[in-house]
């Protein structure tokens, strides 16, 4: 049985939903992207692609991105007239990102680098400044009547959720010009979905009714509680596969199955097609 969740409105505030799931592959695009969408016709909206490891709503929008700005963070620099060769700043380095041999200069390895800043505080003799790197970027762009921002993260860079605090910047800068932002988390349960969902005032799980679905359903159901997030889960694929197991975790986590979307032929065509997809009445989850 599908019932939407009453999310009470009051005027001019804008209500900020994420769209999350514990396993990748359930269609969490597909429905933050429609959601989106849909409500856009009628509402200020803003969608966000903070599933910064592989960012892909401007794919299904086909939205051409805009370069809006660099997120760069901090690595250390190093002074060799002050090194002393003392090798202190490569033992305290927790991502091997620092090679020292005592006696020699130490070789430094941007990329492992996570800026936790432990090498300048150990190093005796000032040797170690601030520099800094480009991590990923933010990028903005337009559907229609639909705003939308997406961050990504740069390959081989180790800290996804720093890209996703500088979309969370944005929305802050920004969230006062929508009625609707709507967030499109990554899947699982690590610290850049966690920084996704700081923000939000109500956020939706996304499984199907799989054994696996059900696995990662309640990992992200756990964490949702944790953060004292309201919303419920969407079942997608819901006319396949077994609906029971995806009651029974529901039950078990008192949480709501609050839309139902069954398999479609129509929604797989758009999909690949790159147009936004139309689930029918899917904005119905918020009002
Ligand atoms: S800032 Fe941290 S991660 Fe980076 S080199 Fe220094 S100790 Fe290693
Ligand atoms: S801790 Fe400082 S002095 Fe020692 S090797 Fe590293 S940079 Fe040189």
């Amino acid at each position: 049985m599908t019932r939407a969740i009453q999310i009470t409105r009051s005027i001019q505030m804008t209500r900020i939903i994420a769209i999350t799931g514990g396993k990748g592959g359930t269609g969490k695009s597909t429905v933050a992207t429609s959601l989106a969408f849909e409500l856009s016709k009628e509402k200020r909206v803003l969608l966000v692609d903070a599933d910064v490891d592989c960012p892909n709503d401007h794919l299904l929008l086909s939205i051409k991105r805009e370069h809006l700005k660099t997120v760069r963070q901090r690595i250390p620099k190093f002074n060799p007239d002050r090194c002393t060769k003392c090798g202190a700043c490569g033992k305290v380095c927790k991502t091997n990102a620092i090679m020292s041999i005592k006696g020699k200069n130490p070789i430094f390895m941007p990329d492992q680098c996570n800026g936790c800043g432990a090498c300048k505080i150990i190093c005796p003799s000032g040797a170690i400044e601030w520099d800094s790197k480009e991590i990923g970027r933010i990028y903005s762009g337009k559907k229609d009547n639909l705003d939308f921002l997406s961050g990504e993260l740069k390959t081989n860079q180790p800290i996804s959720e720093f890209i996703v605090n500088s979309l969370n910047e944005e929305i802050e800068k920004r969230k006062d010009g929508y009625d609707y932002i709507i967030i499109d988390t990554a899947a699982g349960t690590h610290c850049p979905v966690i920084a996704a969902l700081e923000n939000a005032d109500y956020a939706f799980a996304v499984t199907e009714p799989t054994p696996l679905g059900a696995h990662d359903l309640e990992i992200i159901l756990q964490l949702l509680a944790r953060m004292n997030k309201k919303g419920g889960i969407i079942l997608n694929r819901s006319d396949i596969g077994d609906k029971k197991i995806i009651e029974s975790m529901a039950k078990k986590h008192s949480a709501g199955i609050i839309f139902e979307i069954p398999f479609s032929k129509e929604i797989i065509i758009q999909y690949s097609k790159g147009e936004p997809v139309n689930i029918p009445r899917i904005s119905s989850i918020i009002k």
